[in-house]
C-alpha cells in the first residue's frame, strides 16, 4: 500500500520498516469467531475483520488518512493548517495521527454522550477537545455541528465533514472491499456491519457488489436510529446510527439493515471479550449480534465477515462496568431486585409520562385520574416510548407553582418541571432503592437502557408487605 508513502527512504531498502505509521493504516488481519460459533450453533464460518489492528485502534484511520490527502489535493489544507471535525472519537484518532505526520493542528467537537476516556485520549495525541450537549437538536448554536461550523470559520481551517465527504467510503471502497475479497479468496457471503457516517458499509459494499453481485450486504443499527425507523434517539452505543441520513447512505447497496438494541448490543460485546479473548465496544458487540442473527439463516458453505471496528478499552467506564450496565438495566445484580418489586404491584403496564409542552392542567388531571403523586416528563411523541427523559413533576411542585400564579394552569408543564428522577436499574437491589428514596420522592426504573417505571416509597410498603405475608 503506497497510501501516504510520498518519500521513500532508501535506507530501509530490502527491510520490512515502515516509512511511517501512516503506512500501517489497512491490511488488517481476519480471524474466526471459534467460540461464538460454538456457542450459538452457527451453521456457516463467522469471521471478524480486526479493524483494532490499525494504528488509532479503529476502521477510521482509513477514512481520516483519504480525507486528508484529498484535502491536501484539492487546496484545502494548507501546510500547517488546522482541522476542525466534529467527532465521537476514532475519526478524531485517525485524523490526529495523520495530522501529526503531515504537520497539522487538530481540533475536536464532541457530544457529551461520548465515554470521557475517549476526551483524554485525543488529548494525549495533542488536539483540542470542545465537549458539547448531546442533548439539544442539530440547529441549536451549542449542538456539536453548530460549534464546529462557527470554529471552522474563525479558524480558518479544513473540515473533513465525514458525514458528507466522498473519500469517507471510497477510502473503504479502495482498502476495506479489497483486502476482504483478497483474505477470502473471493469466497466472502456476507458483509455486516455497523453504520454511522455509512462509510465503512457503502464503500466496503460498492467493492465487493462488483466483484459479485450476490455477496450480501447487511448493515447493523441500533433499533433507536433511523436507519432502522426508529425515531434517531437517544441510544447508548457509540459511533453507530443516526438521527438524520449521512451523505453516503446507499440503501440500494444493502440488502438488509437489522435493528439491535442497546441491551444485545452490550451483551454480545461483554461475550465476544469473554469468550474470545478479542475485547470490543458496544458497537462492534451490535455488529456481533447482528451476524449472529444473519449466520443463524447462511449455509454450510457461507463466510459471514462482521467488521470489529474498535476496541473495548474506550468502553471500560461503560459496557465493562458492571454498576453502569446495572444502573441502565443491563445486568441484574442481586436476587431481590426492583423488578420483583415492580412484579408485586403488577399495575401500571406502561410508563405514565408528559410532554415538556403538555399544560399544567392537563398534567394534574392525568396525574389525579391515575393516582399518581409524581410523572416524568419525556420529549418523546407516541408511536415511540418513553426514552428522552427531561425532568419531572410532583404534585408538591405543581400546587405550590399554581398557588403562586393560578394563569399557571394553562402553561407548558416544562416551565414549572424539577429535575430528572433519579434512576434505578430494574435488576439492581431493593436495598440500593430503600436507600435511594431516603432522599428522593421517587426513582424511575430503567430496564434495557429505557424508562420502564416510577417506583415510590408506597410501591415498597406494598412490596414489603406482600413479601411478609407470603
Ligand atoms: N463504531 C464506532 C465505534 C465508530 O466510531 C464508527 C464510526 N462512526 C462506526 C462504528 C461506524 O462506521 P461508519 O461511520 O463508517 O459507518
Amino acid at each position: 500500500m503506497a497510501w501516504g508513502n510520498d518519500a521513500a527512504d532508501a535506507r530501509l531498502h530490502g527491510t520490512q520498516i515502515a516509512e511511517s505509521v501512516i503506512d500501517l493504516i489497512g491490511n488488517t488481519p481476519l480471524v474466526v469467531l471459534k467460540r461464538i460459533t460454538e456457542l450459538h450453533n452457527l451453521p456457516c464460518v463467522l469471521v471478524m475483520k480486526m479493524e483494532t489492528s490499525n494504528p488509532g485502534g479503529s476502521s477510521k484511520d482509513r477514512p481520516a488518512l483519504e480525507m486528508i490527502l484529498a484535502g491536501e489535493r484539492d487546496g484545502l489544507l494548507k501546510p500547517g493548517g488546522t482541522i476542525v471535525e466534529p467527532t465521537s472519537g476514532n475519526t478524531g484518532v485517525g485524523l490526529a495521527i495523520v495530522a501529526a505526520q503531515r504537520g497539522y493542528k487538530c481540533v475536536f467537537v464532541m457530544t457529551d454522550k461520548v465515554a470521557p476516556e475517549k476526551v483524554s485520549l485525543l488529548r494525549a495525541y495533542g488536539a483540542e477537545v470542545v465537549v458539547c450537549p448531546v442533548a439539544v437538536p442539530p440547529e441549536d448554536p451549542t449542538s456539536y455541528y453548530k460549534v464546529a461550523e462557527r470554529l471552522t470559520i474563525e479558524r480558518n481551517a479544513f473540515r473533513p465533514n465525514q458525514y458528507a465527504n466522498p473519500n469517507n467510503p471510497l477510502a473503504h471502497e479502495l482498502t476495506t472491499g479489497p483486502e476482504l475479497w483478497a483474505q477470502t479468496g473471493g469466497r466472502i457471503t456476507h458483509f455486516v456491519a455497523g453504520a454511522g457516517t455509512c462509510g465503512t458499509i457503502t464503500g466496503t459494499a460498492r467493492y465487493l457488489k462488483e466483484q459479485n453481485p450476490n455477496v450480501r450486504i447487511v448493515a447493523a443499527d441500533p433499533d433507536a436510529s433511523v436507519f432502522s425507523g426508529g425515531s434517531g434517539r437517544p441510544y447508548l452505543v457509540e459511533g453507530v446510527g443516526e438521527d438524520f441520513y449521512p451523505a453516503a447512505w446507499a440503501p440500494e447497496l444493502y440488502d438488509e439493515v437489522v435493528p439491535v438494541s442497546d441491551e444485545e448490543s452490550f451483551l454480545v460485546a461483554r461475550q465476544v471479550s469473554r469468550e474470545e479473548g478479542i475485547l470490543i465496544g458496544g458497537s462492534g458487540g451490535l455488529a456481533v449480534a447482528a451476524a449472529i442473527r444473519v449466520a443463524k439463516t447462511a449455509k454450510p458453505d457461507d463466510i459471514v465477515v462482521v467488521l470489529n471496528p474498535d476496541s473495548g478499552r474506550g468502553y471500560l467506564s461503560r459496557v465493562f462496568d458492571d454498576k453502569w450496565m446495572a444502573n441502565f438495566g443491563f445486568l441484574r445484580e442481586s436476587d431481590e431486585c426492583i423488578s420483583d418489586v415492580l412484579a408485586t404491584r403488577g399495575d401500571t403496564p406502561s410508563l405514565l409520562y408528559v410532554n415538556p409542552a403538555t399544560s399544567v392542567r392537563e398534567t394534574i388531571d392525568l396525574m389525579r385520574a391515575n393516582g399518581i403523586s409524581q410523572i416524568p416528563v419525556c420529549k418523546n411523541t407516541p408511536p415511540f416510548a418513553a426514552a428522552e427523559v427531561s425532568g419531572a413533576v410532583d404534585e408538591l411542585d405543581l400546587m405550590e407553582a399554581v398557588y403562586r400564579d393560578p394563569a399557571v394552569m394553562k402553561t407548558p408543564v416544562e416551565h414549572v418541571m424539577g429535575p430528572k428522577l433519579p434512576t434505578i436499574g430494574a435488576g439492581q437491589a431493593v436495598k440500593l432503592a430503600v436507600e435511594m428514596l431516603d432522599r428522593a420522592p421517587a426513582l424511575l426504573v430503567l430496564s434495557g437502557g429505557r424508562p420502564l417505571s416510577v417506583l415510590t416509597r408506597t410501591d415498597l410498603l406494598t412490596y414489603f408487605e406482600a413479601v411478609n405475608r407470603g
